[in-house]
């Protein structure tokens, strides 16, 4: 499962959190992450993360562009719902292309979690059967 992992500046702290809590499910799988927010996880955990440009550089729209080749199975966008981000239409555009596409995508740490839980168990797999081509590296 290619799970990306994005986190606004005022909820870099709760990513944080999140990896380490989850971080027996999430290293089973390969991550992707804005750089910012992959660095700081790479800092504070033992996850190996592909860092992609930070996200008002276009980290964001790097996501989406993964989404749009099927090569993203999993969006967990912590989003900061309180301060303007310069980066708007990316980020709009991003949450977007998860829906044209279906791709599973919580915006807070709540919803991350259950859709950790629900990986975890196996919930999600029906992401294999859309990209059946995939491998477990998650290239097509
Ligand atoms: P960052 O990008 O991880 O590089 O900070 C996240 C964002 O602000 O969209």
């Amino acid at each position: 499962m290619n799970i990306a992992l994005i986190a606004h500046d005022q909820k870099k702290q709760d990513m944080i959190h999140f990896a380490l809590a989850y971080e027996p499910i999430l290293k089973e799988h390969t991550l992707y992450a804005t750089g910012t927010t992959g660095k700081l996880i790479m800092q504070n955990t033992s996850l190996e993360i592909n860092r992609l440009m930070s996200g008002p550089l276009g980290g964001d729209q790097q996501i989406g562009a993964m989404i749009a080749e099927n090569r993203m199975d999993v969006v967990l966008f912590f989003r900061d719902p309180l301060t303007a981000q310069p980066h708007e239409p990316d980020i709009i555009a991003l949450l977007r292309l998860c829906d044209v596409y279906g791709v599973p995508l919580a915006t807070n740490m709540a919803t991350a979690e259950v859709l950790v839980k629900s990986i975890e168990q196996g919930d999600i797999d029906w992401r294999k059967v859309v990209n059946p081509n995939k491998t477990e590296e998650g290239r097509t």
